[in-house]
């Protein structure tokens, strides 16, 4: 019986028996890095997103630090970014030396605002990060058509939205390079681990180099002999951890029925809340629902977000904020010179967020008592 001794968090795993068995095979084979599982668990992926090509990484972050490498950003290029997001989404493009320039969200959807990307693009723009924020992907047909216009590629952070549907295609192959991360909050998980999806084969190519110190093998000098022509780093994923990213995989779609499952109860219960603002569905989108976050109308309410969020944690839910936007960040700030008021529909959104409960273990009474206490906190401290 959920009640006051109840301590659900926001997010969490979902590991049973038959995963921790196909750990243990693994543990006990030749191979725990470098060998089959890891081809096995890219050609999974890459068949689930019907993509060509899939190539993992040792975590998301990893991953994007290689997308934007094969890109080819460098010293004083600049990356359409949107600022909500984990930081992971603007860090890859300072890592190759780049500029993330940080283009406001829209209210409803809190991914990009499609209509605002072009007035950030400039001659020295070369490529647009999208994020498909909670899991809802973004409005891709407009993006796409700015990208082309301005002959750029489209980088999309999908690692909230493995097995989210854009106008019924999986996400994984619309972006010219697509990332997921299987960090244990994600709708599956490796332990650690991330990839990066995409149709181009120089690109799948390049990626395998940058995973792997930025070795090139030169058999006609030797078997041994090897080159190292671009700086690559070590960002594998091993054999232990794609057979667990394996059998997750089995559960995927079970995961993500479950999560829409929950996220419809709370819709239900929340939707006419006047107190609480909701993430519009889009009619093109079916979200995974990475995560739940809602918004509370302060201006209704005697109490402001951070009492909601402690009320929450005291009655044993523990919720969490995505994300304090990145422009927030001193590193941002003091490198690019972005400071707070600069993205002010992120800020309306981040000032008000919670992010309540969402996992696939998630029970019915858990949600209900998630429901109850929420309208509770909102009953109480209503302006009259
Ligand atoms: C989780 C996440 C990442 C980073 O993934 P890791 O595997 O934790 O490195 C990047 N971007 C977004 C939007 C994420 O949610």
């Amino acid at each position: 019986m959920a009640n006051e001794k109840t301590i659900i968090p926001y997010g969490k795993q979902w590991i049973d028996d038959d995963d921790i068995q196909e750990v243990v095979d693994v543990l006990k084979s030749d191979w725990l890095t470098c060998g089959p599982k890891v081809d096995e668990f890219e050609k999974a992926i890459a068949n689930y997103c019907n993509a060509k090509y899939a190539v993992a990484f040792s975590s998301g972050t990893a991953a994007l630090h290689g997308a934007y490498f094969v890109l080819g950003i460098k010293q004083g290029d600049e990356v359409v970014v949107p600022p909500l997001t984990f930081s992971a989404t603007a860090n890859g493009v300072v890592y190759c030396g780049g500029k993330p320039v940080f283009s406001d969200i829209n209210p409803n959807t809190l991914n990009i605002d499609s209509s605002k990307i072009e007035e950030k693009i400039t001659p020295k723009t070369k490529a647009i990060a999208i994020v498909d924020f909670a899991g809802q992907p973004c409005d891709f047909d407009a993006i796409k058509q700015i990208a082309q216009k301005h002959n750029l590629p489209i980088m999309e952070d999908a690692a909230h939205a493995l097995g989210s549907l854009y106008k019924d295609q999986k996400i994984g192959s619309l972006a010219d390079l697509t990332v997921f991360s299987f960090h244990p909050v994600k709708t599956i998980t490796s332990g650690e681990g991330g990839m990066v999806l995409t149709n181009s084969q120089d690109f799948y190519e390049k990626l395998k180099i940058f995973r792997h110190h930025g070795i090139v093998k030169k058999p006609e000098d030797g078997p041994w002999y090897y080159e190292i022509e671009e700086l690559g780093y070590n960002y594998r994923l091993t054999d232990i951890h794609c057979a667990l990213g394996l059998s997750q995989l089995k559960k995927l779609d079970k995961f993500i029925a479950r999560r829409r499952e929950i996220v419809k109860k709370y819709q239900e219960a929340f939707g006419n809340v006047p107190e609480i603002i909701l993430i519009k569905e889009e009619s093109f989108a079916k979200s995974a629902w990475h995560i739940y976050p809602v918004q509370f109308d302060l201006t209704k309410l005697k109490i402001g977000r951070q009492e909601i969020f402690e009320q929450l944690g005291q009655k044993g839910i523990k919720c969490q904020v995505h994300y304090v936007p990145v422009h927030y960040m001193p590193f941002y700030q003091k490198k690019f010179g972005y400071k707070k008021g600069d993205f002010p529909i992120t800020e309306q959104y981040y000032e008000r967020a919670i992010t309540l409960p969402l996992f696939s273990k998630l029970t019915d009474e858990e949600v209900d008592y998630v429901i109850a206490t929420v309208k509770q906190i909102i009953n109480v401290n209503r302006k009259i």
